[in-house]
């Protein structure tokens, strides 16, 4: 069971070789074996998955199934989950049952999945290395001494580690495609309004977005089936019709253009981790697509402009949290003045502070001007970049990250160069386009991710061109040792 694909499994509870019960309980052991060294869940509750799997089975044995149903799922703890302990990894929602359920969830359910636990994550979405979490740090399952990147770290570490065979992430600035990458998953951050953010705990409403984690660009595909969907409860989800997302993984991508932006070959880019990239490319050759040059001038731009925007957006969904309604709430405090305040200053970690501090400042007058406004004209400028590149090529691709994992401890008092991490990938985001990242290679013993861009709701062609490549490689089939 323990490298299988959804297909397998799916193969596996038709012919009855195990049940959908065993499944999860094979799963559930495995956490229970790996979780306290890696730390990718915060709450795991066996009665409630085992629930699932034996309603699941009743399915199965009445035929009413479609290929996930039984399946096993880790879930960021992002998404409220009815009756479930929904944290978004901070101490301000360290005692929040959710009462309902986000839809990502509800399609999961749907579709008969089993919720295996709530993954770890940076607090509310905000950093890339799984250190801001108030759970603690998780753990890179190729090396415990590295990180997992982030936010998606928990998820990331959960499939690695097979603890669970799919998770969900999201992805802001690139927390589904660095983690992946850091990883050696495969990770896909859909086009900007394909995935409905309906009970998704906000950080910045317009880059959100939530996307699958799996080995493969199949089992990718397999979830993005479920997760993508109209939702009226989502006013920036996009109404279109449903595509099957493993119709096209089988197509040749001969003749298929490459984009290779030069501003993604630069200096701070890790020597090995560009030639395992180029070599990738090769690959990519060999298989029939074209490789053309193109050029995304204001990629630079990208971190300095997120990081206005982002906090922004940040510092006013968090606005919620003021210990009044549900969350954390001070202890001791005068009056209701200093009830919000200690409420804040206890329930929020450094970093997410950091995000609220500078996102009110850019916001407030006379400073929205030079900050807010310049930087959403130069996310148009961003966006016109991808579009001019999208006129000579079909897919965009170059590194995900800059380098592999990093040791745990060594970026974290040092914003900065932590930020540095999504140079690749917050672009996309800033876009609106999908972008997702594959095992390519490892150096030192950790692995590599390829990044492929796509134009808009192209996801379909994202998947064919790594389905094409995982048909002839081995990489995403490697497993750290140990676990
Ligand atoms: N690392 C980025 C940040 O800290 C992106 C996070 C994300 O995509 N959720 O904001």
């Amino acid at each position: 069971m323990i490298n299988n694909s959804i297909n397998e499994l799916h193969h596996g509870l038709l012919k009855k070789d195990f049940s959908s019960v065993e499944l999860a309980e094979y799963f559930l052991s495995r956490i229970k074996k790996l979780n306290p060294s890696i730390n990718a869940f915060i709450t795991v509750d066996e009665e409630k998955s085992l629930g699932q799997a034996k309603l699941a089975d009743e399915k199965i044995s009445k035929g009413d199934l479609n290929p996930l149903t039984g399946i096993p799922i880790a879930q960021k703890d992002i998404f409220c989950a009815k009756g479930w302990k929904t944290t978004c990894g901070s101490l301000m929602l360290d005692n929040f049952i959710s009462p309902y359920d986000a839809y990502v969830i509800e399609a999961f359910n749907k579709a008969g999945s089993v919720n295996l636990g709530k993954t770890n994550m940076d607090e509310f979405a905000m950093g890339s290395s799984n250190e801001t979490s108030y759970y603690g740090p998780v753990k890179n399952p190729w090396n415990l001494d590295y990180v997992p990147g982030g936010s998606s770290g928990g998820s990331a570490a959960a499939v690695a580690s097979r603890m669970a065979p799919i998770a969900t992430g999201t992805d802001t600035g690139g927390s589904i495609r660095q983690p992946a990458s850091l990883c050696g998953l495969t990770g896909l951050k859909p086009t900007y309004g394909l995935v409905s953010r309906f009970g998704m705990i906000a950080f910045a409403s317009s880059l959100d977005q939530a996307g699958p984690m799996a080995l493969t660009a199949e089992d990718c595909a397999h979830m993005l089936n479920v997760m993508a969907g109209y939702d009226e409860r989502d006013s920036t989800c996009i109404n279109r019709p449903k595509e099957d997302y493993l119709a096209n993984l089988d197509h040749s991508i001969q003749g298929l253009k490459i984009g290779i932006p030069k501003e993604f070959f630069d200096e701070g880019l890790d020597a090995n981790v560009q030639k395992l990239v180029e070599e990738a490319l090769n690959e990519y050759k060999k298989l029939g697509a074209e490789l053309v040059d193109i050029s995304l001038p204001n990629t630079s731009l990208a971190i300095p402009v997120y990081y206005v925007i982002a906090p922004a957006e940040a510092s006013s969904n968090l606005s919620r949290y003021d210990g009044v309604r549900y969350g954390y709430r001070a202890k001791e405090y005068k009056d209701l003045m200093d009830m919000y305040f200690k409420t804040r200053e206890q329930g929020f970690g450094e970093e997410v502070k950091r995000r609220i501090l500078i996102g009110t400042y850019v916001l407030s007058a006379g400073y929205y001007d030079a900050y807010y406004l310049k930087a959403q004209k130069i996310r148009k400028l961003i966006s016109n970049d991808f579009k001019e590149a999208f006129t000579k090529c079909d897919v965009i691709m170059g590194p995900a990250a800059p380098s592999v994992a990093f040791k745990s401890g060594d970026k974290k008092e040092d914003p900065l160069a932590m930020y540095l991490q999504d140079i690749y990938t917050i672009s996309t985001n800033l876009a609106g386009l999908p972008g997702m990242s594959l095992p390519v290679g490892q150096t030192q013993g950790l692995p590599v991710g390829l990044q492929i861009i796509g134009n808009y709701f192209k996801e379909s062609q994202m998947l064919n061109m790594a389905h094409a490549y995982q048909q002839k490689t081995q990489w995403h089939k490697m497993m750290p040792e140990g676990v």
